[in-house]
């Protein structure tokens, strides 16, 4: 399998490279020089497989040889350990529920898959690996949780003191093993800023061998066509099948692409944003403006330049009349996204988080006018991660899962770090250096 660049489409990189490095010289993303639609047995067949054969099957079809299938087929049945179950509203409505990972957040199938994957194409190097991410609370527990306990990587968590809710510090303070956690007394930007530092520093790149999670990482992208698959088979009749997604960064929903290139019937993708309208902007007039993001109950979502906007661009040949035939957009103020939630709650009796809350609210204007359509919204998260908002919306808080309720007493460990370069460096170079 070979990549290439948004902004370079004539030079070619093989996958181990693109994963390893994450991001392309020139600063665009990379992209699969194919993506050729599946055979239609496999499609007409879907209930036949588990999920774990569903995402091997699609891997397998991506990558095209390029990792013998018995390793492939390793690393994709332990890194999607977890299943994707489909929960029915009614005759029109579905939700596809993506928290049932260790981080509860679709982000988990993202994280697990790349650190496999990167730590396959390192094994050759005896030296390891160290992965510096800054986090503002939601990354950092899936990157945290899914290199857990990888061989050949040690990873180091920078965050903000007193800056993220207690559950997401237990996430990444209690793992222990080859995770260590950051305690910077600052701000997400000040870690964000040292990570940036310490890649551009010779002293530290001669004696360690860094390299980032970063989101828009290739490997974070491919298993999340997969359950797009896993969802469809679920349908007791599909027909028109539409997905909608509640987006920020738009990954899932470059994936959902990925999933209709390789021949996965669906009929429309909605893109569903909070006050971080950027891209439904876009889609009715023509004209992508980027600006700062504002703040919502949906934060995960409150991005202000979409970073996979490029790839979508990049999908539908750079031409704005192809995108808005395939994906209609939709954005919900705050008020809106929490009448949402008490409705899917007094209606469906289903408690939905505020991201799949817009979900909701674009799927069922979508319907008003396109009735005759199957929707599933993808459920980013579960309820129990954002308990403050949901608790006050919805008059009663959530039950939190046995897996998150299990590490709120464990003892937190965290290196407290001044909000200084020089002391982050020194600790790299006291503790990292082979
Ligand atoms: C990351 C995240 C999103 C946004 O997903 P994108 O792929 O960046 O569009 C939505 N909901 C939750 C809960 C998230 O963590």
């Amino acid at each position: 399998m070979k990549l290439y660049s948004t902004k370079n489409k004539t030079q070619f990189v093989d996958l181990d490279r693109a994963v390893l490095k994450g991001l392309p010289d020139d600063n665009g993303l990379f992209m699969p020089e194919y993506i050729r639609p599946l055979p239609t047995e496999f499609i007409q067949n879907l209930k036949d497989y588990s999920f774990q054969e569903i995402s091997y099957k699609v891997c397998q079809h991506l990558f095209n040889g390029f990792i013998p299938d018995n390793d492939l087929k390793d690393i994709v049945y332990d890194a999607i350990n977890f299943p994707a179950p489909l929960v029915k509203l009614d005759n029109q409505k579905y939700i596809l529920e993506l928290f049932h990972g260790p981080s509860l957040a679709f982000k988990d199938f993202g994280a697990r898959f790349m650190a496999r994957l990167m730590s396959y194409f390192d094994k050759k190097n005896d030296e390891e690996l160290v992965i510096l991410v800054a986090t503002s609370g939601d990354t950092g527990g899936a990157v945290a949780a899914g290199f857990y306990q990888t061989p050949g990587i040690r990873v180091v968590i920078l965050y903000p003191s007193g800056k993220v809710s207690h559950l997401q510090e237990q996430q990444l303070t209690t793992l222990g093993h080859n995770i260590t956690a950051l305690e910077v007394d600052g701000t997400f930007d000040d870690c964000q800023a040292m990570v940036k530092e310490a890649f551009l520093d010779k002293d530290l790149t001669s004696n360690i061998r860094l390299t980032s999670a970063n989101s828009i990482n290739i490997a974070r992208l491919i298993p999340q066509s997969f359950y797009y698959f896993e969802a469809y088979k679920q349908l007791e009749n599909p027909s028109n099948v539409i997905f909608c997604i509640p987006s920020g960064n738009f990954g899932n929903l470059t994936a959902g692409l990925f999933a209709s290139k390789m021949g996965l019937p669906i009929k429309q993708f909605i893109a569903a944003t909070n006050d971080n309208n950027v891209v439904p902007s876009y889609l009715s007039s023509g004209e992508y403006v980027p600006r700062p993001s504002t703040r919502t109950i949906s934060n995960a979502m409150d991005v202000g330049n979409p970073s996979n906007f490029a790839r979508m661009q990049d999908l539908f040949g750079f031409t704005w009349n192809n995108m808005k035939q395939e994906i209609s957009g939709f954005s919900y103020t705050d008020k809106e996204t929490e009448s949402g939630m008490k409705e899917v709650l007094d209606h469906y009796n289903y408690v939905i988080d505020p991201h799949g809350a817009v979900g909701y609210r674009a799927l069922k204007e979508y319907q008003e006018t396109n009735p005759d359509t199957q929707g599933v919204i993808l459920e980013t998260a579960h309820p129990s991660k954002f308990l403050p908002d949901v608790e006050r919306v919805l008059g009663n808080a959530p039950v939190v899962p046995e897996r998150l309720a299990e590490i709120a007493d464990k003892k937190k460990e965290s290196v407290f770090t001044e909000n200084d370069y020089s002391v982050f460096k020194r600790y790299l170079l006291d503790n990292y250096v082979g």
